[in-house]
């Protein structure tokens, strides 16, 4: 039974109750109790490693590991939990999927294509794999309103296209590219797909199996998890095929100074002692999480933004980056660099972003040095935005004096 109630919701969040309005979820959500509860009670009762000690506390800590590894696997609608890797985040996952598949599956001159709208961590582990294979990046330009073509990819896609990579969703524009379609076109060359999770999982959660998604990557942290966690699914077909790419104890089965053999997929990419914690904390968000109506609560988070942005769009000069229908908002003011304001609201206790989002070629596509972004979860407020849009009238009466 699914259920939301923006008050249950924000009840369950400490962090909110601080004196900075918070609304840079797209950086990082906050956590809820439950979350941090289930780390502190694995360290305050148990404390003890997976897959190592027999003790009743070794074998529970163990099979709770492993239940996270399973709700990991439910979210997405992977085949079995033996597609879930876990990684340290997105940016970690991507680099184990270029450096153990990619880097031995691309010869000089194949083709990558990789869309402006990418985040540098599904950029840059692309980039060095092209310099180490000779194989080439193309770039899957955005339009004048800074979304994807599906026209545009179609032209880039030949039999040298090796991998298509993409976004789920865009951390400046909020946009949402069709990936089912992506996926057909890229598969139809005999492609691989690629897909950044970071953003979209939050959002909403994508079915690798029925979409025949060949690598998802994501981040617990920005889905009420811990940091330093993420996971990294992939095709058993795929993950079959590649080595390991960290060495270290757990991940073989056996080993002497000439040889050894990897422990089966998915261990045998898990070198040490894993984030345990981590996953145990993420379990219990991802159990409560199961228990919420996703779609009436993105739908709550994109009427916040709309509330901002109808109110926003009344100030003179401003300027929207983002997709209606979003919970994100990036915006501009004509004539006032994004850092002036940012720093304004940061000073009257509201926490957002400004800067370049870590995606400097879609900042270029925009002619923009940067931009500011705001970005909510459904523990947010009306009255967030309230103070949020006070706090911009407060800094542009400022800033606009100055001009004077
Ligand atoms: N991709 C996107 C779209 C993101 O927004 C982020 C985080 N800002 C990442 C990748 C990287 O995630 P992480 O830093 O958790 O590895």
């Amino acid at each position: 039974m699914h259920y939301f109630s923006a008050k249950q919701f924000r009840d369950q969040f400490p962090a909110i109750h601080s004196q900075t309005i918070f609304l840079d979820s797209a950086a990082t959500s906050l956590k809820p109790s439950l979350m941090s509860q289930a780390s502190d009670d694995y360290y305050r009762y148990s404390g003890s490693s997976v897959y190592r000690g027999q003790s009743p506390e070794a074998l529970t800590t163990t099979k709770n590991y492993e239940l996270g590894r399973n709700r990991a696997a439910q979210l997405i609608n992977a085949q079995s939990d033996k597609n879930i890797i876990w990684t340290r985040g997105t940016t970690e996952s991507i680099n184990l999927i270029t450096q153990s598949y990619f880097r031995n599956n691309l010869a000089p001159n194949d083709e990558i294509i990789v869309s402006e709208l990418e985040h540098h961590s599904n950029l840059l582990p692309w980039i060095i794999l092209a310099q180490q294979t000779g194989a080439k990046i193309i770039k899957w330009p955005v339009n004048k309103h800074y979304t994807l073509d599906i026209e545009s990819l179609k032209p880039r896609l030949s039999s040298r296209t090796k991998v298509v990579v993409i976004t789920q969703m865009s951390n400046v524009t909020g946009f949402q590219p069709d990936i089912a379609q992506i996926t057909l076109l890229a598969h139809s060359v005999g492609a691989l797909i690629v897909v950044d999770g970071a953003q979209g999982v939050v959002h909403c959660p994508i079915d690798v199996s029925e979409m025949d998604i060949d690598f998802y990557a994501f981040s617990a942290h920005k889905l009420y998890g811990p940091t330093g966690l993420g996971v990294c699914y992939g095709k058993t077909e795929l993950l079959a095929k590649m080595p390991p790419w960290h060495g270290g104890g757990k991940m073989l089965t056996e080993v002497n100074f000439e040889h050894f053999t990897p422990a089966p997929v998915p261990y045998c990419f898990e070198a040490g002692t894993p984030n345990i914690a981590g996953v145990i904390a993420f379990s219990a968000a991802l159990e409560w999480l199961d228990t919420i109506d996703l779609p009436q609560s993105e739908t709550y988070c994109c009427a916040l933004i709309e509330y901002a942005y109808q109110q926003l769009k009344q100030l003179p000069g401003f300027i929207c980056y983002s997709q209606p229908n979003s919970p994100l908002l990036a915006f501009n003011f004509a004539g006032i660099h994004f850092s002036d304001l940012g720093l304004l609201l940061t000073e009257q206790k509201i926490a957002l972003r400004y800067g370049q989002h870590c995606a400097q070629p879609l900042m270029d596509a925009m002619a923009i040095s940067g931009c500011l972004r705001i970005s909510v979860m459904p523990y947010n407020d009306q009255q967030d935005i309230d103070k949020f849009i006070n706090a911009v009238k407060f800094a542009l009466s400022i800033l606009n004096d100055e001009d004077e």
